[in-house]
């Protein structure tokens, strides 16, 4: 089984930030212990005696305003210790991947980002999971959210994910409705926090420096990038991976011919 781990950053209220993420890691089941174990052994520098104490909050440990983040009075080294979580991401095994969508929420005045978010990464973790049935390998998902996402829209579209599912065409291969657990419990959901807020960086404050520690590690196949999603109208300006990737296979698909159409939001 494959667990789809997600946590958000920014907030679908906030109108001084252009962008929710809804982003996060998908483990294989026989990876999970090693991956917590690794957050767990980078805990010990700063609990060595009570390691479980600590969370890794990445917008906590970039504000370093509570503790024990406070003790680090540099943003440098802050700044280095979420990229070492991330860099746990990026040395993780090959079955390991990351997922993400950032949504340009005045792009869809009328939708609940967060509802556009999820919808878009179920369908993308199911089209991973067909593509490994492909290979000859029967497997089934699960999606694991965040708690703390529990009081947003988030609580009503697992109420509807059944039905939901079945509108989108994505519930073959995910086994269950969504759970939600205390990311305090879960090095995973942690692991999913630093993702979200690696995107989120990237895409309200033009800051790569996070998620290109782990752009590599977003779902492919055949070299076209799955796993990172940028839902924006056809009208928003964007040189991101995604966007960037797209119009470029837009253009190869057109040949040389001028004018073509920056491509809508996939
Ligand atoms: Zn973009």
């Amino acid at each position: 089984m494959y667990l789809l781990y997600l946590d958000d950053s920014g907030s679908a209220a906030n109108k001084s930030e252009s962008h929710l993420v809804l982003g996060g890691i998908c483990v294989h089941e026989s990876q999970i212990t090693r991956l917590s174990k690794a957050l767990d052994d980078l805990a010990l520098g700063f609990a060595p005696t009570t390691p479980d104490e600590i969370e890794f909050h990445a917008s906590e440990i970039f504000n370093g305003r509570s503790a024990p983040w406070s003790s680090i009075a540099d943003k440098t080294s802050r700044a280095a210790l979420i990229k070492s979580v991330l860099k746990l991401v990026a040395d993780a095994s090959r079955s390991t991947c990351t997922f993400a969508c950032a949504v340009h929420k005045d792009s869809f005045p009328d939708r609940d980002p967060m509802e556009i978010a999820f919808e878009d990464l179920c369908s993308r973790f199911d089209q991973k999971l067909r593509r490994i049935e492909r290979r000859g390998e029967k497997q089934k998902g699960l999606i694991i959210v965040d708690e703390s996402a529990y009081e947003t829209s988030l609580q009503k579209l697992t109420q509807q994910f059944r039905t939901l599912g079945t509108r989108w065409n994505v519930i073959r291969n995910i086994a269950d409705v969504p759970f939600f657990v205390d990311s305090k419990r879960s090095r995973c959901i942690q692991l999913a926090d630093h993702i979200a807020y690696a995107v989120f960086r990237r895409y309200h404050a033009s800051d790569t420096n996070y998620l290109d520690v782990i752009l590599d590690r977003f779902d492919r196949d055949n070299g076209v990038l799955h796993g990172l999603s940028h839902k924006r109208s056809p009208g928003y300006k964007c040189s991101c991976p995604v966007c960037f990737g797209r119009a470029t296979r837009g253009s190869a698909r057109k040949g040389t011919r001028k004018g073509a159409r920056h491509e809508p939001t996939d």
